[in-house]
């Protein structure tokens, strides 16, 4: 603000807070309301239209026709006034009659008055009402002007609120109508539709008091904010090692660089200057910028003020005390949740019964989140541009995660061709859960393992429901994400024992903690503290847990009690080299002796297993094999090391191909290099839940798929009509002699076949 607007919005406040604070009715205090403003602008005319009904009702005017107060009504976006309510944006006009738009209204005699300006004002970022003043002469307001008017629309907000002046209903009547349904578009992360409304992950914060009382208090309260604020981005900087890695850096630098910015602190101090609350301030400045940013197309800047939007919000957040997201706060309806991103652990804080799907701006198919939500049955979509500019807390939503699309605010004809699509989905739904019993084989004759990916306590159940040959990858780790602090022996083998006790003769294959990379624990931090440029190939899963033996020793002594009398099956996670694996397993030998010395009850049996995630153990896994019983193929670690592209960032998430020659041939190298080995081999990553992606697994030789329960159904429908002979043959000539597009050549060769594989 300019010193000459904080003057003028500080003249203003100060005769509102008089204004404000007597007893007069409200609709006194809105004819007192636009006489000061008139005064202080120096505009003949001040009116104040309201939303009542969904129309905009003349309340209050200084300068036109009394006798059209509470009768001169227009619809959003009619007339100038309906315009600024429609888009939310400032008009600021010399010649009011000669915009287009312009709506002659002979009861008010507004004939007389040539310049207009209007703001909108906004409640809970809708439109309740038009601040306008007019004036005979045509002249354009200065920029100072249109400040202080802006200013008062925030405390008419209050004072409308508090007065009751527009109801609830109307605010989300008008939602539909200001903006109308818009349809976003993404990238699939989790199939699937679901409808609800729009929960921001990190919710807005409501101004309750826009005046100040105390102007010095208010700057102190700011003081601390930026404080505490910039602490907590330096904090996050820190723990980089177990940040979301790729784009997640790039946002840190820019939070950063907005914290320390003094052109924010500075505007916003002076806003407080103008003797608005510390809230309303920040608010104030903000609406500012994205007034400004508004009118200037470039993608790059609209993506730095969503940064901008989330620490003003954060700072809102702190300096209003309503902290927490909306996990904490509790969902009350069906809801699609809204976030830039989200870790994985912060998801896993929602209540199932209510959160029926989330929408990402950001997101990739492998990163950890996704893999919760694909495991919780939430459809995702990722990769929505301006998600956040278009979708307000409390829009209805038609998530359409199959068609990668979502429907903002839908019109009705749209909500029921939707929930014809859905109920046809859960049709389809109702037929794969029917395999229940089927065990899926091949027309040849093979039975296939098709077993779930699991790691919660919750996620037991699926195996029933889906009738799974078993789990074949236990993501131990969740457990540790979900807790506040590092889960006990106790706790684990506790765990351990239920999910083996509900698998009965199905095997459970435990993978040891992987954290790290898109893991984080707040808990267990890097001994020296530092961040890491590259926490997906750097100090995560076995490498940790070698580091920190005692943390493994735990994992092995739970996992040996939990198994006493029965077969264990224990896997670890991103080995590089057989050492890796007879370091790991030396720890369990250990306990287990130990145990043995304390005459426990000991497993039956122990399979080891190792996960094949790091391209350089492929070469050397003629010296593992005979000290192993299984490999498990975790795709989403490994193709990010083969292509060199980080699984969570979403700039690269579609554009590698897992039906790709690269990775196919490397698959088929690694099951052939197996061969005369006594060794199971399985896939567990992400690629084998996706239909084409299995067939082409099956033509290699995989004859064993660990993968989210929601794909068993699909995949039982898939093994049932191919034949492996065929695929098997059709593979070997695609990988002599890869076809320009391998996705393709698949889809037409099972389409031919009446296979469906979307
Ligand atoms: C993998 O990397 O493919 C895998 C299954 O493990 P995670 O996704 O948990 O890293
Ligand atoms: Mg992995």
């Amino acid at each position: 603000m300019t010193s000459g607007a904080v003057e003028a919005a500080r003249n203003i406040l100060t005769r509102l807070h008089e204004v404000m604070a007597s007893r007069n009715h409200a609709q006194a205090k809105l004819n007192t309301v636009v006489e000061v403003i008139g005064e202080c602008l120096n505009s003949e005319v001040c009116s104040i239209y309201l939303l009542r009904e969904g129309m905009l009702e003349l309340f209050a005017t200084r300068g036109l026709a009394q006798e059209a107060v509470h009768v001169t009504r227009m619809a959003v976006g009619e007339g100038l006034v309906g315009m600024i309510a429609d888009r939310i944006e400032t008009l600021n006009l010399a010649e009011a009659a000669a915009h287009p738009d312009f709506s002659y209204r002979p009861e008010t005699g507004e004939d007389r008055f040539h310049s207009f300006a209007g703001v909108p004002i906004v409640r809970r970022e809708r439109a309740a009402g038009v601040l306008c003043v007019q004036h005979v002469e045509p002249r354009r307001y200065e920029e100072v002007e249109i400040e202080a008017l802006q200013t008062v629309a925030m405390v008419l907000s209050e004072l409308i609120t508090n007065a009751d002046l527009v109801d609830e209903v109307d605010v989300h009547a008008l939602g539909a109508a200001q903006t109308g349904p818009e349809q976003l578009r993404g990238l699939t992360l989790v199939k699937g539709l679901a409808s609800g409304q729009a929960v921001y992950h990190q919710p807005r914060v409501n101004i309750e008091h826009v005046v100040a009382e105390d102007t010095e208090a208010e700057r102190q309260r700011v003081i601390h904010a930026f404080d505490k604020m910039r602490e907590q981005i330096d904090r996050m900087a820190s723990q980089a090692e177990f940040g979301m890695g790729g784009e997640h850096d790039e946002v840190l630098d820019t939070y950063r660089m907005f914290a320390y910015d003094e052109g924010w602190t500075r505007r916003i101090n002076e806003a407080i200057d103008s003797g608005l609350t510390a809230e309303a301030a920040i608010e104030r400045v903000q609406q500012r910028t994205r007034m400004r940013m508004r009118q200037i197309d470039d993608p790059l800047l609209a993506d730095r003020m969503h940064d901008l939007e989330d620490l003003a919000n954060r700072l809102l957040r702190i300096v209003s005390g309503q902290i927490g997201t909306a996990a904490s706060l509790g969902l009350r309806n069906d809801a699609i949740l809204i976030a830039r991103n989200l870790g994985p652990a912060e998801l896993l804080e929602y209540d199932k019964r209510r959160l029926k799907g989330v929408i990402l701006e950001e997101g990739s198919l492998t990163s950890h989140v996704v893999i919760v939500a694909r495991a919780m049955g939430i459809p995702v979509l990722g990769r929505v541009r301006g998600l956040r500019g278009v979708v307000r807390e409390g829009d209805q939503l038609l998530l359409d995660a199959d068609q990668a699309t979502a429907t903002v605010r839908p019109l009705a004809g749209v909500v029921e061709a939707f929930e014809a699509r859905f109920a046809k989905s859960r049709q389809r739904q109702a037929a794969y859960a029917a395999l229940r019993e089927v065990q899926p084989t091949t027309r040849d004759g093979t039975r296939i393992q098709v077993m779930i990916n699991a790691g919660l306590r919750d996620d037991i159940a699926n195996l029933s429901l889906t009738g799974a040959d078993g789990i074949g990858l236990f993501r131990t780790e969740f457990q540790f994400l979900v807790s506040a602090t590092l889960p006990s022996r106790e706790r684990q083998t506790r765990l351990y024992r239920e999910v083996m006790d509900a698998a009965g003769d199905k095997p459970v294959k435990f993978r040891t903690v992987d954290i790290g990379g898109d893991k984080t624990l707040p808990y267990l931090r890097h001994d020296d503290g530092e961040g890491e440029e590259n926490p997906a190939m750097g100090w995560r899963a076995l490498r940790v847990a070698l580091e920190r033996e005692g943390l493994l020793k735990v994992q092995a002594r739970a996992l040996l009690e939990a198994a006493g009398g029965r077969t264990l099956h224990v896997m670890f996670p991103l080995v590089a080299e057989p050492w890796e694996f007879d370091q790991a397993k030396a720890v369990f030998d250990k306990q287990l002796a130990f145990l043995r010395s304390q005459r426990k009850q000991l497993p039956e049996a122990i399979h080891y297993g190792v996960m094949l995630e790091v391209p350089a153990l492929a070469e050397q896994l003629d010296l593992l094999a005979p000290k192993i019983s299984f490999l498990s193929i975790g795709t989403n670690d490994l193709t990010q090391f083969l292509f060199a592209a980080d699984r969570a960032n979403p700039k690269l998430a579609e554009r590698y191909d897992w039906v790709s020659p690269a990775i196919l041939r490397f698959l088929r190298r690694v099951i052939r290099s197996l061969d005369g080995h006594n060794v199971e081999i399985a896939v567990c990553g992400e690629m084998g839940g996706r239909r084409l992606e299995a067939l082409a697994l099956l033509g290699l030789g995989i004859r064993r798929l660990s993968i989210t329960p929601a794909s068993v159904g699909p995949t039982k429908d898939l093994v049932s009509k191919v034949d492996l002979g065929e695929i098997g043959a059709a593979m070997e000539q695609w990988l002599a002699h890869p076809p320009e597009d391998m996705r393709a050549a698949l889809t037409a060769w099972a389409l031919e076949r009446d296979i469906s594989v979307d």
